[in-house]
């Protein structure tokens, strides 16, 4: 893990699954750590992936967190990686994410269980901030941020929410991940610029497996599939579903 650009696959499931956790990459670089989304339980997900490759990470070793879209099964963890970075690590994490999904991550999400903290002996009540837990950093809407070794563009999908599609170089490779999505062509091209590209499946809104499994080869050869539903069929599938636990290079 001290080599090239790769990824643990921390989740792989849907928001409703049985089987598996939501889905979560934990990106690596010269052991430096990018972890994109993030889901409860963070820390058990972390725990029982680095397991099955034989390798120890807690979240105090990841100091950067790039978010999605703000659904629940992409960032129901944040609150307690948060706390953990400040009450345990005593760390200021950075977390990563277009304006689009950021603006709305303390207001909408984060505030009810973090904004007010009161002291027990006195009763009094302080109001926070999401700047005394984290740092914030904005992808652009154009061209990309960089954040450790990492440097991140973004793309807008089609989603019920604000959501972005990533791509994340490091060390002259490039990764690619979809998030959540209706079947979006152009989103592909877009994604299939990356050396290997990690593209969601699942109903209803999101993008049906028919639909890629009818690309051309040269972009399936390069995708892997993530978010699909317990029903997924993942022995003998056409297009390498992801496994939790599976480490990955690009
Ligand atoms: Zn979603």
């Amino acid at each position: 893990m001290n080599g090239p650009l790769g990824f643990l696959v921390l989740g792989v499931g849907d928001a409703f699954s049985t089987l598996h956790y939501a889905s979560c990459l934990l990106v690596g670089f010269e052991r430096q750590w990018l972890l994109i989304d993030c889901p409860h339980p963070i820390r058990k997900m972390l725990r029982e992936a680095t397991e099955k490759i034989g390798f120890s990470l807690d979240i105090d070793s990841i100091g950067h967190v790039v978010l999605t879209h703000l659904h629940a099964d992409h960032c129901s963890g944040v609150e307690g990686f948060l706390f953990f970075h400040r009450y345990a690590v005593k760390q200021k994490p950075v977390l990563v994410g277009h304006e689009s999904v950021m603006s709305k991550l303390w207001s909408g999400h984060l505030a009810a269980g973090m904004e007010t903290s009161t002291d027990l002996s006195t009763g009094m009540e302080r109001t926070r901030s999401l700047e005394e837990f984290a740092s914030v950093v904005h992808i652009p809407t154009q061209g990309e941020v960089r954040v450790g070794p990492f440097s991140i563009a973004c793309r807008t999908t089609m989603h019920t929410v604000p959501t972005t599609a990533l791509r994340i170089r490091a060390g002259h490779r490039c990764l690619g991940y979809s998030s959540d999505t209706s079947f979006d062509p152009e989103l592909i091209d877009w994604l299939a610029e990356a050396d290997m590209f990690v593209h969601e499946t699942n109903a209803g809104i999101h993008t049906e497996y028919e639909k890629l499994c009818n690309l051309p080869g040269n972009l399936r050869e390069k995708m892997k599939i993530i978010h699909y539903p317990d029903s997924f069929r993942v022995d003998g599938a056409e297009i390498e579903p992801l496994r939790e636990g599976g480490w990955y290079i690009v």
